[in-house]
């Protein structure tokens, strides 16, 4: 049996900006499954990034039930439950590739020798074994993503958060992080929710939804 590692029902969010009200979803539901893949695409400005921010906790909806693995989402559970990767990378720029990546171990414990390992294999992984003492800044944004999967997933999460993760790269280089990212997800188990603009990205998902008037489908 496949449990839901996230279960999200009837989510509702509206953000206030002075006397406007936007509505910006309206009903979202949405299961994964254990170790499935799912795509999101929709209009700039349709609550894709909105709805990670739920799914992952960082935010409230104003109503419906999000659940992690059969519980409700709570800040001590974050970094073992789910890696996020996002479109700018967001990488410490005074840190070097195998820091970064270790940062995220450092949210759970002082990373010790298993933790050093973990990351040195990631890097490995992604074809990054060669840059893990280069900084941000000396690497390519290719290669700055990579850190990034390498870093979400240190922690063996159950679930990987993805939003635009090619959105700042060229159209090979997108390619090959989609690929790696569906393949390092294959290979632990992990589930993955990428939102994404790109269709060919969408379809290499075991599921493509569409975002559009706050609503899922
Ligand atoms: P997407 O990721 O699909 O492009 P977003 O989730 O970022 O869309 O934004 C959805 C809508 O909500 C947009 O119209 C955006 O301007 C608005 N929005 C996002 N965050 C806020 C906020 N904190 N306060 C007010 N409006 C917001
Ligand atoms: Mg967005």
């Amino acid at each position: 049996m496949n449990e839901a590692v996230l279960s999200a029902r009837s989510l509702a969010k509206v953000y206030l900006s002075g006397t406007q009200q936007l509505q910006v979803l309206r009903d979202v539901t949405l299961d994964v499954a254990a170790g499935e893949s799912v795509s999101i695409r929709g209009e700039s400005g349709s609550g894709k990034s909105t709805l990670l921010n739920l799914l992952s906790g960082l935010d409230a909806p104003d109503s419906g039930t999000i659940l992690w693995a059969g519980a409700p989402p709570a800040p001590n559970r974050r970094a073992e439950f789910l890696g996020m990767v996002f479109q700018s990378f967001y990488l410490i720029p005074e840190l070097d590739a195998e820091a970064n990546v270790l940062m995220a171990a450092r949210i759970l414990r002082s990373p010790g020798a298993a933790q050093r390992a973990r990351a040195k294999e990631l890097l490995k992984r992604v074809g990054l074994a060669e840059r893990a003492t280069h900084l941000p800044a000396q690497l390519s944004g290719g290669e700055r993503q990579r850190v990034a999967v390498a870093r979400a997933l240190v922690n063996s999460p159950k679930l990987l958060l993805a939003d635009e993760p090619t959105g700042n790269l060229d159209e090979h280089t997108g390619d090959a992080v989609i690929e790696l990212l569906l393949a390092l997800c294959r290979e632990t188990g992990t589930a993955l929710v990428l939102v994404t603009h790109n269709v060919a990205h969408a379809r290499k998902t075991n599921r493509s939804l569409f975002l559009h008037d706050g609503v899922l489908r």
